[in-house]
């Protein structure tokens, strides 16, 4: 996040700035979240120039800049998360909201229950003297009132309860079209688009001293063969059936997802190469070993294999390169007679 540290600018600068910030916040009576402040001490500070260009032009064209532009300035610029868990954050704070919301109006009705609790204990005291009538009048009369609010609260409490519940389903419902959108149908493992951004994540830790980032790259031998002789479906239960190999090797921190069609990923934080390329080939003997047969006629299906290529990630690189790195080792796999390892240490060779 932007602040006068990042910057650049001493104290007396910084302080200008702020102020500055803090005045235009004002002005135009946005919220004063730390989100906000950074769009206007960006802007103040001209850094990035673009943003200060965007708002400029904003406020030439005389458009309202309100917290709702902030936020999309915030975004734009400084915040670099997929839609998918903006989503989640964004409904989790709807809901933090509106049950402090209820909270407080509980408490604002207990109150008052407890109020008219203690008029009504007054007004029996009252009737058991011989008080004049006009004093339990009143008291009548606020009882009545306290109890009027009273109904009100409750009547509030209700119609709080029922948009918690709509919020809470709703964030609910959120959270499945993010993980809808984020898996593979058939197999259930991460898709390509989510193995990019968790791929993205990791990188990003490690960059931080994370440990180093290894990538299995796997696709199933001769698939073409199995769909032709056993039919669209059963190539189907032999996907599924490497995709639950693949998770069962799967290290904790690590991702399994499927890339598209026979070809699989598994990408962990913390393996070496050396851990990986183990990996792999646990993989390797796993469909190796199985013996699957067609379930509608229980044919067998004949020998499955996959051939794997590992990389390691290299300071500084990019996912596309490790990517591209370990589909070379996947095909150097594919080139020495499949059904094995190959890794970009020594690519081509098969790993022991
Ligand atoms: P290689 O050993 O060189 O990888 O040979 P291959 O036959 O596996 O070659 P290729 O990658 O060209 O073939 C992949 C086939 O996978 C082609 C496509 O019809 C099939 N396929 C892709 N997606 C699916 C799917 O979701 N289900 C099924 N059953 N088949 C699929
Ligand atoms: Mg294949
Ligand atoms: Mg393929």
């Amino acid at each position: 996040m932007v602040n006068c540290v990042a910057l650049g600018l001493n104290g007396k600068q910084g302080i200008s700035l702020a102020d500055a910030a803090l005045q235009s916040m004002k002005e135009r009576s946005i919220t004063p979240s730390p989100e906000n402040y950074a769009v206007w001490l960006a802007y103040h500070g001209s850094f990035p120039q673009q943003l200060r260009a965007d708002m400029e032009m904003m406020i030439q064209a005389k458009r309202v800049i309100d917290d709702q532009v902030c936020d999309q300035v915030y975004i734009t610029y400084f915040e670099d998360i997929s839609i998918g868990s903006r989503m989640v954050k964004a409904s989790g704070r709807i809901a933090a909201e509106m049950a402090g919301v209820r909270k407080d109006l509980q408490t604002a009705g207990l109150e008052t229950r407890a109020y008219s609790k203690k008029l009504e204990f007054a007004k029996q005291e009252l009737a058991k003297t011989d008080h004049a009538i006009i004093t339990r009048d009143v008291v009548d009369g606020l009882v009545d009132a306290t109890q009027e609010m009273a109904n009100q609260s409750r009547h509030l409490e209700e119609k709080l309860a029922a948009s918690d519940a709509e919020i809470e389903m709703l964030r609910g419902e959120l959270e499945r079209v993010r993980i809808e959108a984020a898996t593979d149908p058939l197999t259930g493992l991460a898709n390509r688009k989510e193995f990019e951004a968790r791929m993205s994540d990791m990188f990003a830790a490690s960059d931080r001293g994370g440990g180093p980032i290894t990538l299995i790259m796997a696709d199933i031998d001769l698939f073409k063969r199995v769909n032709d002789t056993f039919g669209h479906q059963t190539g189907d239960q032999v996907i599924k059936f490497v995709a639950t190999v693949m998770e069962r090797v799967k290290p904790d921190s690590g991702l399994v997802a499927r890339l598209g069609g026979e070809e699989f990923a598994l990408i962990a934080p913390m393996a070496d190469r050396k851990a990986a390329i183990e990996i792999a080939e646990n993989i390797r003997l796993a469909v190796e070993s199985k013996r699957l047969v067609r379930r509608s006629s229980n044919e067998d299906l004949g020998k499955i294999t996959v051939s794997l290529g590992v990389s390691q990630r290299r300071t500084g690189e990019k996912p596309q390169d490790l990517i591209e790195r370990a589909d070379a080792a996947l095909y150097a796999s594919k080139r020495n007679g499949r059904n094995q390892v190959s890794h970009d240490g020594a690519q081509g060779s098969k790993a022991a």
